[in-house]
């Protein structure tokens, strides 16, 4: 096999080796040397996708997480990453965490195999070996931080072995901003792979074959429900949900593109849009959440396929009807922040406000895109603080200001509401890991919101029985009574503010 490609030393391979690359290397040492590592072109796709605001690091988890997360759902999909040994612990931890039940592959480095190239090299070799048309349809390989910064070519990896396709991703955290947008890395890679198939000749029909109506691709990780539930939206229009993307098996790519139109449901898949666009295929934003927002998007979805005015009213008066009983019978009434990083927020907080919540505040670690500026302008219009590329700061300072009833949002959001006596929520958890759309997303809301709300006692007995126990420096476990000493206190403080003046003197100067 050396003989296809023989090892040359990495175009950046100094840079690459020297100490402290990783999450805790400043990002602009990173793009630097990913830059003189010929990674010019694929750092620029990204920013152009992703684009940056305050948030412009994983405030998260690492978001290769989302890229590896998609490939590990696929069936006949193998996942190798090439990265550093600490960075795959924590994401193959993640991954079976949240139920992976499949092996991610890994090809260790050291320095003199990053150095020499010869990581390159292991990683064909590893292609190679698991490439088993039997068993596989395709193999990802995704490069993490310190091989996209070092140059790693997976670009020059064969394109397809015995049948099995290879598709090679760089997923460096300096270059990607969330996890979510990783999914996209990966998912339009794979689509665009599937366009360029599909237009070469015939590809295989989806398992259960195609469907004899119109279809409609829903772009986005979605409760399982959803897309059920959609599908009897959409029938009176003479529509159907095709696939859901990302996918679960590779053929079913070639159906998310034989589609009518796709709906953006979550709002961040540029590089997948963007081959949605290129087979010809027109693209709709938002979602059907809440009665306003089920009643747009159903018009736009007409819109976009065709379909009479006749029938769109038809689909509107099935749905809107049974919604407004549900909004009729039970109501939100509280005070409410919410935050995430999943990319869905904009559309709970449609939600939340028709089901009657006073939302104050909602704050996304993804980016405005086209897709959601139909829900930003909504939410906006209701007096709503819409936040893109929050960050966990944005996020905690809405708690703080509007004090709300419920705070909803990540994990460390949640265990700062808490500690202030606030009832809260996990957003993935809790709220991503339930029906959103039509009628059930109202009533399923509205039922875990007013049960938390309904919490606040149970807070407030623990506070007034705890009182501050256990708060700051009482933390830990004390045998005695814990000893206050204030000047010891305020002489580290000085230290360190000494410190600090220096070392920005010696920064200025
Ligand atoms: S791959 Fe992920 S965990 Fe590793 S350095 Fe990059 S962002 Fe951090």
């Amino acid at each position: 096999m050396s003989a296809i490609i023989p090892i040359t030393p990495l175009p950046n391979a100094a840079a690459a080796s020297a100490d402290g690359l990783g999450c805790h290397a400043g990002k602009d040492q990173m793009l630097d040397a990913a830059a003189k590592a010929g990674k010019s072109e694929v750092l620029a796709q990204y920013a152009a996708d992703y684009p940056k605001g305050p948030h412009d690091q994983p405030q998260s988890m690492c978001p290769a997480f989302g890229s590896l997360r998609v490939g590990l759902r696929m069936r006949r999909t193998a996942t190798i990453l090439s990265g550093s040994a600490c960075c795959v612990y924590g994401l193959t931890f993640t991954s079976h965490f949240y139920g992976a039940r499949r092996t991610v592959g890994y090809v260790p480095f050291n320095s003199e195999t990053l150095v020499t190239g010869k990581l390159f090299e292991d990683i064909r070799d590893a292609v190679h070996e698991q490439a088993d048309p039997d068993k596989l349809d395709c193999i990802v390989i995704i490069n993490l931080c310190v091989p996209t910064a070092s140059g790693v070519p997976l670009q020059l990896l064969p394109k397809e072995i015995n049948g099995v396709r290879i598709i090679g991703i760089d997923v460096p955290g300096f270059g990607v901003p969330t996890h979510a947008e990783a999914k996209d890395v990966l998912a339009g890679a794979m689509l665009q792979y599937a366009r360029q198939e599909a237009m070469a000749g015939p590809v295989a029909a989806p398992r259960q074959g195609r469907n004899s109506k119109p279809t409609i691709t829903l772009l986005g990780e979605m409760f399982p429900a959803d897309p059920m539930i959609i599908a009897q939206m959409i029938a009176p229009m003479g529509l159907a949900v095709g696939t859901v993307a990302p996918t679960r098996e590779w053929r079913e790519l070639y159906a998310a593109l034989d589609c009518k139109a796709v709906a953006a449901i979550h709002p961040f898949y540029t590089a997948s849009v963007r081959e949605f666009q290129a087979a010809g295929r027109p693209i709709v934003g938002s979602a059907p959440v809440g009665i306003e927002g089920t009643h747009d998007w159903l018009g736009s979805i007409g819109a976009a396929c065709g379909v009479s005015q006749a029938d769109i009213d038809t689909a509107r008066n099935q749905t809107l009807g049974a919604m407004r009983g549900v909004l009729a019978a039970q109501k939100i009434n509280a005070r409410i922040t919410l935050s995430g990083y999943e990319g869905s927020e904009l559309l709970v907080a449609r939600l939340l406000i028709e089901c009657g919540a006073d939302l104050r505040y909602v704050g996304s670690a993804c980016p405005a895109t086209p897709w959601n500026k139909h829900d930003a302008d909504w939410l906006q219009s209701k007096g709503v603080h819409v936040q893109f590329r929050a960050s966990l700061e944005q996020d905690m300072a809405a708690v703080h200001e509007f004090k709300p009833q419920l705070a909803i949002g990540t994990t460390p959001v949640v265990q700062a509401a808490k500690e202030l006596c606030i009832p809260s929520l996990y957003f993935t958890n809790l709220i991503s890991a339930r029906p959103l759309m039509g009628v059930a997303g109202a009533g399923s809301l509205i039922q875990v919101v007013n049960a938390a709300i309904g919490n606040q006692a149970r807070f407030d007995e623990m506070k007034a029985f705890f009182g501050s126990v256990g708060q700051g420096d009482e933390a830990g476990v004390w045998e005695d009574v814990p000893v206050m000493h204030p000047d010891f206190k305020k002489e580290v403080r000085r230290q360190f503010e000494k410190k600090q003046k220096k070392r920005k003197a010696e920064e200025m100067g």
